[in-house]
C-alpha cells in the first residue's frame, strides 16, 4: 500500500497502477501476470486509491488522509483482504475478526487455499453498508488459490455486485482460474519490471551482485529477495552448475527440496539451450558446462519436471539429494 509520503512500495507499479485508475471501470478487476514482482502490493494500492478521500485519489492514493491512514493500518473498515491462511500469517495479517473461518491457529496445519467460509464471510462484507460512503473493496490474492467451491461462492457477487462493492483479484496463474471467474472481471495485465529498475531496487535492499539473482529467479525481483533473505547469494548460484557436473551437492543440502529442484529444472533448461545453440536464461553462458547431449538432457528434464509435481511431499531429503545431484552430474558429462 502506499506509505504517508506518498511513495509506492515498488517503483515498478507506478505504470500498472496509473493504467489500473484510468481504465478500468467495473466493479472486479483482475490483475495477471508473472508472481515475484508484487501482485498484492498492487492489489492493495489499487484498493486504497478506490477509498482514498482525497481528490489524488483519482490518480494515486494520497496516502495522508484518514481513509489512506486506516488502509496503512490494515484496519479499514470497507476493505477486506482474502488470503489463504498460510500466506495471510506468512504477510504478518490479522486472523480476519469475522470470517469464522473455523482456522483459528490449533495445530491443523494452516491452510494454502482460500477457503469457503472466508468466501462467503467476503460476500457478507460486500453486502453490507459502506462504513466510510465511498466503496467496498475485496482483495482477493491469490485468485487461484480459491477451490472450485470457494470460486463458485463468489462467482454470483461478483456477477452482480452489490452497490458499492469492488473486487481486485490477482493472480500468477490466471489459466487455473474457473472460466466464468475471469469472464466477469476486467484484466490488467502486468509484466516483469524492466532489469536495470529491478537491479537498482534490490541494491537498495541489500543484495549483493542483484544481477545474478534477478537472472537466477527469471526477472522476479521479490522472488530475489526472498532468495537473498533465505541465504542463497549470488556466488552460492554462480557455483552451482559445477558443483552439480561433479556430482558434488554439500552446498546444496539445506535447500529446501522445491528450491532445489527449481535450480536443477533450471540448470537443465540452460544447458539443453546452450546444447541448442541458444543463449542460457537464469546462468550466466561461462558458468555453464559444455558438450552434454540434448538427449540425455532432455530425458532429464522430464524427469525433473515429474519430480517437481510431487516436491511439497516429505520425502527424505538427503536420499533425494543425493539421487537428484548424481542424475544431474550424469546428464551434464560431455
Ligand atoms: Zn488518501
Amino acid at each position: 500500500m502506499v506509505a504517508a509520503d506518498g511513495v509506492l512500495p515498488l517503483p515498478w507499479l507506478d505504470e500498472p497502477l496509473a493504467r489500473a485508475l484510468q481504465t478500468q471501470r467495473g466493479h472486479a478487476v483482475l490483475l495477471q501476470g508473472p508472481p515475484g514482482i508484487g501482485q498484492f502490493d498492487l492489489a492493495l494500492c489499487l484498493a486504497q486509491a478506490w477509498l482514498c478521500e482525497d481528490a489524488a485519489g483519482a490518480r494515486r492514493p494520497c496516502g495522508r488522509c484518514a481513509s489512506c491512514r486506516l488502509v496503512q493500518a490494515r484496519s479499514h473498515p470497507d476493505l477486506l483482504v482474502l488470503l489463504p491462511e498460510a500466506l495471510r500469517q506468512a504477510l504478518g495479517w490479522e486472523e480476519e475478526a469475522s470470517d469464522g473461518a473455523g482456522e483459528k491457529s490449533g495445530k491443523a496445519k494452516p491452510s494454502k487455499e482460500i477457503k469457503v467460509d472466508a468466501v462467503r464471510a467476503a460476500v457478507g462484507f460486500a453486502q453490507s453498508t459502506s462504513a466510510r460512503g465511498r466503496a467496498k473493496v475485496i482483495v482477493v490474492h491469490p485468485a487461484e488459490r480459491m477451490n472450485p467451491i470457494s470460486a463458485n461462492t463468489l462467482l454470483k457477487t461478483l456477477e452482480e455486485p452489490p452497490g458499492l462493492a469492488r473486487f481486485v483479484l490477482s493472480s500468477g496463474a490466471p489459466e487455473a482460474l474457473l472460466p466464468t471467474i475471469r469472464s466477469r472481471c476486467q484484466a490488467l495485465a502486468l509484466s516483469l519490471p524492466p532489469a536495470d529498475q529491478a537491479e537498482a531496487w534490490l541494491a537498495g535492499q541489500g543484495v549483493a551482485r542483484p544481477e545474478v539473482l534477478l537472472r537466477a529467479c527469471g526477472g522476479q525481483p521479490l522472488e530475489a529477495l526472498e532468495w537473498s533473505r533465505q541465504g542463497v547469494d549470488a556466488a552460492a548460484w554462480t557455483k552451482l552448475p559445477a558443483q552439480v557436473a561433479r556430482g558434488d551437492g554439500s552446498a546444496l543440502a539445506a535447500w529446501p527440496l522445491p528450491r532445489l529442484l527449481d535450480a536443477l529444472q533450471k540448470l537443465c533448461h540452460d544447458a539443453a539451450s546452450v546444447a541448442a545453440g541458444a543463449a542460457p536464461r537464469y546462468y550466466a553462458p561461462r558458468d555453464l558446462p559444455t558438450g552434454a547431449s540434448l538427449e540425455r538432457l532432455t530425458a532429464w528434464y522430464r524427469d525433473l519436471h515429474r519430480l517437481a509435481g510431487a516436491a511439497e511431499h516429505p520425502w527424505n531429503a538427503g536420499l533425494a539429494l543425493d539421487a537428484l545431484v548424481q542424475q544431474g552430474r550424469a546428464a551434464l558429462a560431455a
